[in-house]
């Protein structure tokens, strides 16, 4: 039985010794595998993991290796468990937490930074410069979740409680899995200056950050909110989620659609979701003079960009990583007020032991999905569940 010393369980969650946890291995190979269930340290708790949602990143991780980075290199065969996007229920309690009860459902945030380097001090964790320093004898104690250490595919994880975010019992398992992607979408908005409340912002690509920053972006009030993209589908769940206007980039100019839907000026913020190549040159002339631009997504090439047109219009460009500075509380806020439905872009359930299939509809897009969530219990094993 599941015992360390000093550590607080309850039996009202019995935690068993072991635990299933899928484990990567070749480059897009996972198994399922028998672990140790982990056991939480000072300022950390176990956490019981009842939903995972697939993002594009873990298959980044899977099929290619970084931005995980396990013991110093790439991923693969070092039996380590990925995924980052879980929610669960808080089973055990690390040496001297009180912060949080046993029985508390919570959604994580991914990025656990050493708390002691200057862009820590800064709230600014996702960029902590002791990142992936936490095995042999350098640990700093930082943590990522499914980046630099175990993951989410699997039944119980430890996180640190800078990493929880309690949620109220009204919001589903699969919705709370979404708000750590909402909360990437804030961080954007607040590393762009956080009041966009009647100033205009334009979404370059639909993805989940792009929709949900759709979202984000119309509850704190921006005006208009534009959203461009390549597929109707999910340019129409955009329009759900609040953009005033859509564009579908394969039948009109985005520059030039973008003007013409603000009044011929180019709009005060971009918040550029795509990845595109040329995404960044198109960004810079999306927005006004002396305009932001938040770089949520990068594409996989080195590729130019025109810097005269940046400088001579005094156009500020930003990278953001994650979603650093608490801006997944924040979201998390909006989302308990139903300021919109983050449920919209959730589309497909899955059992946690149906991982592979989840991740072939999560990639391939089978049956339009956008959001995968696997659950470890209360979903049929044998019959998928598609979201209505
Ligand atoms: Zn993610
Ligand atoms: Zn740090």
């Amino acid at each position: 039985m599941y015992a360390p010393a000093g550590v607080k369980t309850s039996t009202d969650y019995p935690i068993p010794d072991a635990m299933k946890a899928w484990v990567l291995g070749d480059p897009g190979q996972l198994s399922l595998r028998e672990k140790p269930v982990p056991v939480p340290k000072k300022a950390e708790v176990l956490v019981r993991i009842d939903a995972v949602a697939i993002c594009a990143t873990d298959l980044e991780i899977i099929y290619h290796g970084p931005p995980a980075s396990i013991r110093g290199g790439l991923p693969h065969n070092k039996n380590f468990t990925p995924g980052h996007e879980y929610m669960g229920t808080v089973v055990a309690l690390g040496p001297g937490v009180d912060e949080y009860r046993i029985g508390q459902r919570v959604t994580v945030e991914i990025h656990a930074g050493c708390g002691q380097c200057k862009r820590c001090r800064e709230g600014m964790y996702t960029a902590c410069h002791n990142y992936g320093l936490n095995y042999g004898e350098v640990d700093k104690g930082h943590r990522a979740n499914g980046f630099t250490t175990d993951g989410g595919f699997c039944e119980y994880q430890v996180n640190n409680i800078n990493t929880l975010v309690a949620i109220p019992d009204a919001m589903s398992d699969e919705e709370a899995t979404l708000v750590v992607t909402a909360g990437t979408a804030m961080y954007g908005l607040t590393e762009l200056g956080g009041l966009v409340a009647g100033e205009s912002v334009v979404v370059t690509g639909p993805g989940p950050i792009g929709l949900l920053g759709v979202a984000v972006a119309k509850a704190l009030g921006a005006q208009p909110v534009i959203l461009t993209g390549t597929r109707d589908n999910r340019l129409a769940i955009g329009r759900e989620l609040g953009a005033d206007h859509v564009v579908n980039v394969r039948s009109e100019d985005a520059v030039a659609a973008v003007r013409r839907l603000n009044g011929g000026k180019g709009v005060d913020y971009v918040v550029e979701c795509s990845g595109a190549p040329n995404a960044v040159n198109e960004a810079i002339r999306m927005v006004n003079r002396g305009g932001k631009v938040c770089l949520a997504a990068f594409p996989h090439q080195e590729t130019p960009v025109d810097i005269a047109e940046i400088v001579r219009n005094n156009i500020y460009v930003y990278g953001i990583r994650g979603e650093g500075k608490s801006a997944t509380h924040r979201a998390e806020a909006f989302m308990s007020q139903k300021r919109f439905d983050a449920t919209k872009i959730h589309t497909h359930t899955f059992p946690l032991e149906d991982l592979p299939t989840a991740i072939r509809y999560a990639k391939d897009r089978i049956e339009d999905a956008i959001k995968v969530v696997v659950k470890a219990r209360g979903v049929s094993a044998v019959h998928k569940v598609a979201a209505e």
